[in-house]
């Protein structure tokens, strides 16, 4: 193993994600990370978490390390990712914030897909709700109950001008142009 540098890609979306494709299975993602020779990845839906432990599940005896993770849309409609030392911590974060999400179903028609998959591949069901909602808690709140959960808070695409924490929430510093 290189021991002078980790190659990671801590932010993927996986077919449970409306935004992602469909091909965006475990297996797809684990072959496609494993070519890119990264070390680490991520898969962080949003808001759910069904394709993380089959992602795990089928990684296992392979040389790269899945980081149980989440990106959450905040109340403030800010991006805001979170990684987990196991998945049964992220798997209590996430019993706990996503009774946050608003009951709405999704229109897969209008906001995409939304796939749940097993470790072999294989099509479980869809995920009826529309994850494509803000969880109703602040970024603060979230920020401080991920940290709860022994896990590790991290803006998303903090630069760009929309879904993130500037361009939310506005923090001081912020570039204008
Ligand atoms: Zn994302």
């Amino acid at each position: 193993m290189r021991m002078d540098k980790v190659f990671v890609d801590l932010h993927i979306h996986s077919a449970l994600s409306p935004c992602a494709d469909k091909e965006m299975t475990p297996n797809n993602i684990i072959n496609m990370a494993m070519l890119k020779k990264l070390d680490m990845i991520a898969i962080t839906d949003h808001n759910a978490i069904d394709n993380v432990l089959p992602a795990i599940t089928a990684a296992k005896n392979k040389p790269l390390i899945i980081v149980p993770g989440i990106e959450i849309t905040t109340q403030e409609e800010a991006h805001l990712l979170a990684y987990f030392p196991t998945y049964e911590a992220l798997d209590l974060f996430y019993h706990e914030i996503s009774t946050f999400l608003p009951e709405r179903i999704n229109r897969p028609d209008i906001f995409g897909q939304q796939l749940i998959i097993d470790a072999d591949d294989q099509l479980i069901g869809e995920d009826p709700r529309l994850l494509m909602n803000a969880v109703q808690l602040s970024f603060d709140r979230l920020v401080s109950r991920i940290i709860h959960y022994q896990g590790a808070p991290v803006p998303a695409h903090v630069l760009r001008d929309s879904f993130s924490a500037y361009s939310q929430l506005g923090y001081p510093g912020r570039v204008t142009h």
